[in-house]
């Protein structure tokens, strides 16, 4: 009898590694609706501002945010490439880049109705994990630090998805937490507003800890400790820096180091961070005191192939992406993430969107998995061989810029993803070959020191 329930045990054993949990990560829609293929270039989007859009195709164009047509087939491809996600996360920012007077608070929730309808007609019960990025707001980057109408009414868009007490936490700040549906019962989804510390929101500026966010995640993380349950946390805007413009901090100053903390303090239960809001493809690495990796937060490339605004990027377009990560379902661990794009130039030749595997993670950068220490030595390899670089660089924008990736890009790049705390990131950036060697050294002294110990 006893063998009999540890074959049973092995069997199933045997199925969850052999079958690995499967859920999708989509990220900054940014739905323009009033998109046409247009002869005057002046009349094809209002998110191109005042810049002329030549020769617009029917599926989008790069200095303009998405056609309807085009995040419509992105959702449709999801079903089509991984028709039974055990859940999805959608990390926000679902209006257009224009100007206020453009929009309106009726505007901006008529659209994130419009995507969590598509959504929910293409996936029915599959259960999301949605949160508000900058632009869901009127106005933009706004959001508050207590109730108000917005949250509100996006608390009843999302109420299929959500239980009564996220719905309630939900009108208060646009944060909540979730268990994780079926098999991988054991995991909670936190999901953060971290729109509230965003350097341009004024509604919160000087607050210590608003809407409590802080207080309230140290109390999930404690709890899930004590219920032996891991957790998995996404967001908006992220932590840390963007790659493609030194120096530019999304988080408010302390809130990078305040964030690390909470990592460094709860990395036991936290098997995984995402995070949209950058439109491209990276992500970020958190140490512990010793230069160990803890934590690693992925960061997804955007379906809308807007070139951006913001100053110091060159050519900050990308490709239209979507992606899918591979987990254990019994411990939450990330086994692979495998991005999805649409080459969005020969999909207006063609006439016809066709998506198509970017790469997978795995391969890419010769790892076994997608945890912290593989991510840690992807990281090392992109530092240190040219090759690696510029492949990272190629995915960055979805395969969109394939220029060379200079000695000052990489140092950009490979600081922004080592460092997410301000002072180590400018240190970073001074010598960037240097890092993290200091603690890295310590490491290894400590090691050796451990080793001369045990030694016979
Ligand atoms: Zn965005």
């Amino acid at each position: 009898m006893r063998l009999f329930k540890l074959l049973i045990f092995l069997a199933h054993w045997g199925v969850t590694r052999a079958e690995p949990g499967k859920f999708w990560h989509i990220s900054d829609l940014h739905l323009d609706p009033d998109y046409k293929v247009s002869e005057d270039p002046l009349q094809v989007c209002p998110s191109a501002g005042s810049q002329p859009v030549p020769n617009a195709g029917p599926w989008g164009d790069y200095l303009c945010d998405s056609p309807w047509v085009l995040i419509n087939s992105s959702i449709y491809a999801m079903k089509e490439i991984e028709p039974k996600p055990d859940f999805i996360l959608w990390t926000g920012d679902d209006t257009p880049h224009v100007p206020n007077e453009r929009l309106g608070e009726a505007a901006v929730l008529a659209i994130v109705d419009r995507l969590t309808r598509l959504i929910r007609e293409v996936f029915p019960g599959t259960k999301v994990y949605a949160a508000l990025g900058n632009h869901d707001f009127h106005p933009k980057n706004q959001l508050p630090a207590g109730g108000n109408s917005i949250y509100d009414q996006v608390a009843e868009l999302w109420r299929p998805w959500l239980s009564n007490e996220s719905i309630a936490l939900f009108k208060e700040g646009a944060f909540y937490a979730e268990k994780l549906p079926g098999l991988s019962g054991a995991g909670r989804v936190v999901v953060l507003n971290t729109n509230l510390y965003y350097g341009n929101n004024e509604q919160t500026a000087g607050m210590a800890d608003p809407a409590r966010q802080f207080q309230w995640l140290e109390d999930v993380l404690t709890n899930a400790s004590r219920a032996k349950e891991m957790v998995y946390i996404i967001g908006h805007v992220p932590p840390g820096f963007f790659e493609k413009t030194r120096n530019k901090a999304w988080f408010r100053e302390g809130f990078n180091e305040e964030y690390l903390k909470v990592v460094r303090k709860h990395h036991h239960v936290i098997a995984g961070q995402f995070f949209g809001h950058h439109h491209t493809d990276s992500f970020r690495m958190f140490y512990d005191d010793t230069g160990a990796p803890i934590s690693v937060m992925f960061l997804t490339p955007g379906v809308t192939p807007w070139k951006t605004t913001l100053p110091g990027v060159v050519n900050g377009a990308n490709n239209p992406g979507i992606r899918v990560f591979e987990y254990d379902r019994a411990t939450l661990s990330l086994q692979d993430m495998v991005t999805y794009f649409v080459n969005l130039s020969q999909a207006n030749e063609k006439g016809i969107p066709l998506w198509e595997l970017e790469y997978r993670l795995t391969e890419a950068y010769g790892v076994p998995d997608a945890g912290s220490r593989s991510m840690h030595a992807a990281l090392g390899r992109i530092a240190s061989d040219p090759g690696t670089l510029q492949r990272y660089y190629v995915y960055n924008s979805v395969s969109y810029d394939r220029e060379a990736c200079d000695p000052a890009c990489s140092a950009e790049h490979v600081c922004a993803m080592r460092e997410v705390a301000f002072d180590a990131y400018a240190a970073c950036l001074r010598a960037p070959g240097a890092a993290p060697a200091p603690r890295l050294a310590l490491l290894l002294a400590a090691l050796l020191g451990l080793r001369a110990l045990l030694a016979p």
